[in-house]
């Protein structure tokens, strides 16, 4: 084992106000209302900052803004012309890409090597894929001139804070649509830093608008009658009952919901290049990822040595400050996900699985969790059922490829899956049988803006990314 010494990322390179406004018609604004929420560090509990919740007449004055900049600026704009304030807002984020990771890491509680090397370059990724495709909707597939849908009212989860508002802004403005986007009430501040650099950026007032609060300020956003369009990311749960919400109203609606995706490794699999597969399929992210692949079938005859080589592996991850560049698994985001975390790790020991981490030692203050390997596990157990969305795998068995079709498939969910096997017929054959919207091939949790994403049953309907994911902002 080798020994490290720290090697913390400075945070002096961000700049926290102690309290937010809104960002409306591309001003900071007070809130109308008087209620402030406050956003901490998971990895020590400290409070980062104060922000403003939304009321009902501010998410009305956010849609009213968003409105009148789209029917008076930006639906007007040429393509190329949209293109060009993308293009600039890319590469700022480039150029404050440190910055913005290292607010990203204290924020959320994911490791800044992760939030370094995976989040920041896609969310400038992103915006210069869609870019690009500003000035050649025509092209897209969807007919010569397709129209933009309106004002789009997007509400993002606390996983990928940066990355999924870049996943919902980015195509949104490219198709001419203004948006009011309200990030997650636990890490709100990287989309208080992108208000910034649209001001940077020279964007017109209110084409981006961002407005923060929980659960009542993302209803009053997706119920509001002058919006067209209709993007939700986060749990299946809220995901139903917007559904229902927004079903009648003409509203169009993409929802990217749960998973519990299966990692299927063959017995002809590259058994060392699987072992970081499933590492990176479930510990990245602390497993706060709706594709994570949690849970590893995998086949019997090599179970032994996979999970011997898998329990290797996971005993030299470091787990602690998330700012350190060492750290492989970061802070829980919130106390309220550790509690699910616990509970559903405690109902798989109570249904009869057995539990193992490695020993590590866990920080005094903050939110944490060791990696946690469940074996013998059956699929009517909960922690097989439901999605826990943490540092945990469940691991299964097959005997047969039919086998581990039948189980990939016995979930409500189907967002993605993995295949690890030597076979490329068996890979097409699999990816044929996996009712799951991605399926990796010996590889996981790889992302990209060309590529499509999104769930089949309980996951949701609908796609991010690719020229698929423009279908969403275009009136088609
Ligand atoms: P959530 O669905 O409650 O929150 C996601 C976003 O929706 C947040 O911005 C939240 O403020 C907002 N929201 C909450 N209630 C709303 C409502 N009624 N109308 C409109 N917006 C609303 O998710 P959560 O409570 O943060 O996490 C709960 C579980 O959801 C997790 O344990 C995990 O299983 C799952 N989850 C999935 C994803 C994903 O990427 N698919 C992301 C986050 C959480
Ligand atoms: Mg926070």
């Amino acid at each position: 084992m080798f020994e490290y010494a720290p090697a913390p990322e400075s945070r002096d390179i961000v700049d926290i106000r102690p309290s937010y406004g809104l960002f409306v018609n591309g001003e900071w604004v007070d809130p109308l209302g008087d209620e402030r929420d406050k956003t901490v560090n998971p990895a020590t509990e400290e409070v980062l900052a104060e922000f403003a919740v939304a009321s009902d007449a501010d998410v009305d004055r956010a849609v009213s803004a968003a409105r009148k900049a789209y029917e008076s600026v930006w639906a007007q704009l040429p393509g190329r012309e949209r293109a060009k304030y993308l293009f600039r807002i890319a590469r700022i984020i480039q150029e404050r890409a440190r910055e913005l990771a290292v607010l990203e890491s204290l924020d959320n509680g994911k490791p800044i090597r992760e939030s370094r090397d995976v989040d920041l370059p896609l969310v400038a990724a992103h915006f210069f894929y869609y870019a690009g495709w500003a000035d050649k909707l025509g092209y897209a597939g969807f007919g010569p001139a397709p129209k933009p849908l309106g004002v789009a009212a997007q509400v993002i989860p606390w996983n990928f804070p940066l990355l999924m508002l870049a996943w919902k802004i980015a195509p949104a403005l490219a198709c001419g649509n203004t948006v009011v986007l309200k990030p997650a009430e636990t890490t709100p501040l990287t989309a208080l830093a992108f208000a910034e650099i649209c001001r940077q950026a020279d964007l017109p007032p209110g084409v981006v608008n961002i407005v923060t609060g929980a659960g009542a300020t993302g209803q009053a956003l997706v119920n509001h009658p002058d919006v067209n369009k209709v993007a939700f990311t986060g749990s299946t749960e809220v995901g139903r009952l917007i559904a229902r919400s927004v079903a009648g109203t003409g509203k169009k609606l993409t929802l990217e919901l749960g998973g519990k995706a299966a990692n299927i490794v063959f017995d002809d699999a590259a058994l060392d290049q699987a072992v970081e597969g499933i590492v990176n399929g479930i510990f990245f992210n602390q497993g706060h990822v709706c594709c994570a692949g949690s849970r590893l079938l995998v086949q019997e005859s090599i179970a032994d040595e996979l999970l011997a080589a898998l329990k290797r592996r996971l005993s030299t991850l470091r787990l602690g400050d998330p700012l350190d560049k060492n750290t492989d698994i970061g802070a829980i985001n919130s106390a309220a996900q550790l509690a699910k975390i616990r509970e559903l790790s405690e109902a798989g020991e109570q249904e009869g699985a057995e539990r193992w981490s490695p020993s590590c030692p866990i920080p005094d203050r903050g939110y944490w969790f060791p990696p946690t390997v469940f074996t013998g596990v059956a699929q009517s157990h909960r922690i097989a059922r439901e999605e826990i969305f943490g540092p945990v795998l469940s691991v299964l068995t097959f005997r047969t490829p039919a086998e581990a079709v039948e189980k990939a498939n016995n979930t409500p969910y189907g967002l993605s899956a993995g295949v690890w096997t030597e076979k490329g017929s068996r890979i097409l054959w699999m990816a044929d049988k996996l009712r799951a919207g991605v399926v990796w091939a010996n590889t996981f949790n790889r992302f990209d803006p060309t590529s499509p994403f999104g769930g089949y049953k309980e996951s949701g309907y609908g796609r991010e990314g690719g020229r698929h994911g423009l279908e969403a902002y275009l009136d088609v």
